[in-house]
C-alpha cells in the first residue's frame, strides 16, 4: 500500500530536489538558505543514502582507503530543509509526484532533478556482469574488497579518460603488487596540451601501468577481454570506467531528453516539456556557447545553485535568468602525491599552463575537498555559492542576449 506525502504545510510551494549529489546538494543547501525565514516555501531533499558519497574520491575507496563520513541530514541542520532517505523509482511529471522505494509518494510544485549518471557498463556486452565499477560506494568496497584478496595477478581498467586514469594510478600505487593495464581508445589525457599529455604518461610509467592505447574493447569475458580485432587480454579483475549512462527516470516521467536520457532544458535550466522541473549535473544537456558541458563537479555544483536563485526569482514574480559556465581547470590525481591540473579555456580547450606533481597533487586534493565547506559557508551565506566563471563570450547563446 502506498503512502501519500504531502511536502510541506497546505499552503507552502514544495520544491524536491532529487538527488543529493554535487549539484542537488548545492541546489538544496542554495534554497534552503535563502527561505530560511519563509514559511511559505518547503525544501525536501531526497537521496539514497544519508552519508555524502564523494564521487571524486570513489577510486579511493575501490583501493581500500577511508574516506570522511559526511552526514547529509547533519549538514541540512539549521535550515528547514527536510531529508528524505530512499530510492526513487518512479517521478510522474504530469501528476508532480515522486514516487519513493514504491511505496511512498511525495507531491512537489517544483522538482530540481539531480540524480547524476554512473559509467556506461551497457556500452560493452558482458561489462554489466563481469566488471566491477565506480558508481557508488557499495561497489567501490566490492571492488577494494576484491583488490585485497587477490594477491598477485592483472587489473584491467577499462576507458582511459580521466576516471580511468586516476583510477589505474590509484591503483597501482596501492598495490604495487598488481600488474594494472589501462586500455582505451585514446591516449591518456588526449584533450590535454602536449607537455600534460607526456606528464601523465611518464608518471603511469613510474608507476608501473601498462598503457594500451588505440584499442577498442569489443567484450568483457569472466577472465579479461576482448578486444577489437579478437586480441585476448587476460585479467583477475576488470574496471569499468568508459562512458557515462544517466537513470531512465526522465524519460519514463516523459520529460524530454536528448539521445543520451539526459534532460533538455531551456537557458534557464528548466525542462523544456515540464518547466516547473528544473536539471542538473549530470542529468542535463545544457548547452553553452561552446557546445554541449559535458558532466563534471566543477560545473555541476553552480546548476544546482543556478537552480535555486531561479527558483526563488521565478516565486518572486521575476524571469529566471540563463545559465551560463565557463570550465577553467581539470585536475587529475595520480595517486596520492602526485597529479596534473590543466588550466583551461571556457569551453574546456586546454591553455599552456599547467601544475604537475606535489603541488598539483596539494592543488588537486584542495578542490576535491571544498565541497563540503562550501557548503557550510552556504548555509550562512548563500551568495557566497553563487561566484562560477561565467564564460565570457564563449558562453554567450543567440537565446541568451
Ligand atoms: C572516480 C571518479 C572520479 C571523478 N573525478 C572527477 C574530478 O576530479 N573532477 C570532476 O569535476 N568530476 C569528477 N568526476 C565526475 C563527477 O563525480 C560527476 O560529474 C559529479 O559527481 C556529478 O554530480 P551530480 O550531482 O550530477 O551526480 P552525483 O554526484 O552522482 O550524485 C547523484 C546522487 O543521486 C543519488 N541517486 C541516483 N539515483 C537515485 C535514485 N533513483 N534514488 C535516490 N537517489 C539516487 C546518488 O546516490 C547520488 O547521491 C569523477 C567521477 C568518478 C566516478
Amino acid at each position: 500500500m502506498s503512502a501519500r506525502h504531502e511536502a510541506g504545510t497546505a499552503t507552502a510551494h514544495r520544491v524536491v530536489v532529487l538527488g543529493a549529489g554535487y549539484a542537488g546538494l548545492s541546489a538544496a543547501i542554495q534554497l534552503a538558505a535563502r527561505v530560511k525565514q519563509r514559511e511559505d516555501v518547503q525544501v525536501t531533499l531526497v537521496n539514497a543514502q544519508e552519508r555524502f558519497t564523494e564521487r571524486l574520491r570513489l577510486h579511493m575507496t575501490g583501493t581500500g582507503q577511508q574516506l570522511a563520513e559526511l552526514s547529509i541530514p547533519e549538514l541540512l541542520e539549521g535550515t528547514r530543509a527536510q531529508f528524505v532517505r530512499g530510492w526513487v523509482t518512479a517521478v510522474d511529471a504530469d501528476a508532480k509526484t515522486v514516487r519513493i522505494d514504491d511505496d511512498r509518494v511525495l507531491c512537489y510544485d517544483t522538482l530540481v532533478y539531480g540524480l547524476g549518471s554512473v559509467a556506461d557498463t551497457a556500452a560493452v556486452p558482458g561489462a554489466e556482469e563481469h566488471a566491477y565499477t565506480l558508481n557508488s560506494t557499495q561497489d567501490a568496497e566490492v571492488l577494494a574488497d576484491r583488490l585485497a584478496r587477490l594477491g598477485s595477478g592483472t587489473v584491467v581498467v577499462g576507458g582511459s579518460g580521466l576516471t580511468g586514469v586516476e583510477s589505474a594510478a590509484e591503483i597501482a600505487e596501492q598495490h604495487p603488487e598488481l600488474n594494472v593495464v589501462l586500455l582505451g581508445r585514446h591516449g591518456p589525457g588526449a584533450a590535454m596540451n602536449p607537455r600534460v599529455r607526456a606528464y601523465l604518461q611518464s608518471a603511469l610509467d613510474r608507476l608501473g601501468v601498462e598503457v594500451r592505447s588505440g584499442v577498442e574493447v569489443a567484450k568483457i569475458l569472466p577472465a579479461g577481454v576482448e578486444l577489437e580485432g579478437g586480441e585476448s587480454v587476460d585479467a583477475d579483475v576488470v574496471v569499468w570506467t568508459s562512458g557515462t549512462r544517466v537513470s531512465p527516470l526522465a524519460a519514463a516521467a516523459g520529460l524530454s531528453v536528448d539521445e543520451r536520457g539526459r534532460v533538455v532544458t531551456d537557458v534557464a535550466l528548466r525542462s523544456v516539456s515540464h518547466p516547473e522541473v528544473y536539471a542538473v549535473g549530470d542529468a542535463v544537456a545544457v548547452r553553452q556557447g561552446y557546445g554541449d558541458m559535458h558532466g563534471t563537479c566543477q560545473s555541476g555544483m553552480p546548476t544546482g545553485v543556478h537552480a535555486a536563485v531561479s527558483i526563488l526569482r521565478t516565486l518572486n514574480g521575476k524571469e529566471p535568468r540563463p545559465f551560463r559556465f565557463g570550465y577553467y581547470h581539470t585536475p587529475v590525481s595520480l595517486g596520492r602525491n602526485d597529479a596534473v591540473v590543466q588550466f583551461t579555456r571556457p569551453d574546456d580547450s586546454p591553455r599552456r599552463i599547467h601544475l604537475t606533481g606535489r603541488m598539483a597533487a596539494r592543488y588537486k586534493e584542495a578542490v576535491t575537498a571544498s565541497p563540503w565547506p562550501t557548503w557550510a559557508r552556504m548555509k550562512k551565506m548563500p551568495a557566497s555559492g553563487a561566484f562560477w566563471p561565467r564564460g565570457g563570450r564563449f558562453t554567450r547563446v543567440p537565446e541568451a542576449r
